[in-house]
């Protein structure tokens, strides 16, 4: 039970497409799959334990059940959420709350995520932020409806790292995959959605009011700084470390030995290895619970590695 491999999910969404099979290799359920839940613990979109005793069990079963297995830091719910990405299309326009905002709406928490873009069509961009120095002004524009003048527009490229804290304003455009690493929330807020309507001729719905009252205004800049360092010749980067998590990625080279704290959610992104001896590939997604007290890692691969 030191590693424990997981069944991702699948979600079919109308700004989907079919990179999930073509990158990953992933079975997915149409060519509108636009998000494989690759380590969850959402009720109902449970990840399933794929090894060990623990095999067929979901991890929301096994977190409530084996509280020894993530350490010291368990708070009621599972606080992380990992998935892939396709953007196939534009996603609507989003923001959302923070904690403080979540508790006192009754919602379980708030939701902070960020982005190691994967793939990006060239001149792919998304939204992130807007132009609006106070409130009056966001409420005026987004009245007006000029939304190339509020909205910030930024282009990505493969290999990039992108945070969204709670509150940011900020939407994956089309042609982008990203592996998103995320406080387990659902509470998302549409601000915009193109005014696209779907097969019956309907907008989506649009929560105006809650994206105003959760929106950072003015939107400052983050200075996003990404150390790394190098054990022997494997590259450790950090992306980010903040109170909801940290997200790094190890670039195996050669054999990697370290020290196990607590527990880590990991996606293998490239390459393939062996991790305590058990082998892993590309789009495999695994636990390493904290009864793993030394890791050994051999092959030649990158891995996503969040954790509290
Ligand atoms: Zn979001």
């Amino acid at each position: 039970m030191d590693i424990l491999f997981l069944q991702p999910k699948f979600q079919e969404r109308i700004w989907g497409g079919t990179k999930l099979k073509e990158v990953f290799g992933y079975d997915i359920p149409s060519p509108h799959t636009g998000e494989c839940w690759a380590i969850s613990a959402r009720l109902g979109n449970e990840s399933i334990i794929k090894n060990s005793s623990l095999a067929g069990k979901t991890l929301l079963e096994v977190y409530e059940q084996y509280p020894e297995l993530f350490g010291s830091l368990h708070p009621i719910h599972f606080p992380l959420l990992i998935k892939i990405i396709d953007a196939s299309s534009d996603l609507s326009v989003q923001v959302h709350p923070n904690d403080d905002y979540a508790f006192d709406h009754g919602i379980d928490s708030g939701k902070s995520e960020c982005w190691i873009v994967l793939a990006a069509e060239e001149n792919a961009s998304i939204v992130y932020g807007h132009t609006a120095s106070t409130k009056e002004e966001f409420i005026q524009a987004i009245n007006a409806g000029v939304w190339n003048d509020l909205l910030v527009r930024k282009t990505v490229k493969a290999g990039d790292f992108i945070n969204v804290p709670a509150g940011v304003i900020h939407a994956l455009g089309k042609g982008i995959m990203v592996l998103e690493s995320q406080q387990s929330s659902d509470t998302t807020y549409r601000l915009y959605d193109y005014d696209r309507l779907d097969d019956q001729g309907q907008k989506r719905q649009l929560h105006i009011k809650e994206a105003i009252e959760v929106s950072m205004i003015p939107h400052v800049e983050e200075k996003v700084q990404v150390p790394f360092s190098y054990l022997g010749r494997n590259k450790i980067t950090r992306y980010v470390s903040n109170k909801y998590f940290t997200v790094e990625r190890w670039d195996v080279l050669e054999s990697l030995t370290m020290v196990n704290e607590s527990y880590q959610l990991v996606s293998c992104i490239e390459g393939s290895g062996t991790i305590n001896s058990q082998p892993f590939q590309k789009g495999d997604h695994f636990v390493i619970t904290s009864l793993a007290k030394r890791l050994r890692l051999d092959g030649f691969a990158s891995l996503i590695v969040s954790r509290v």
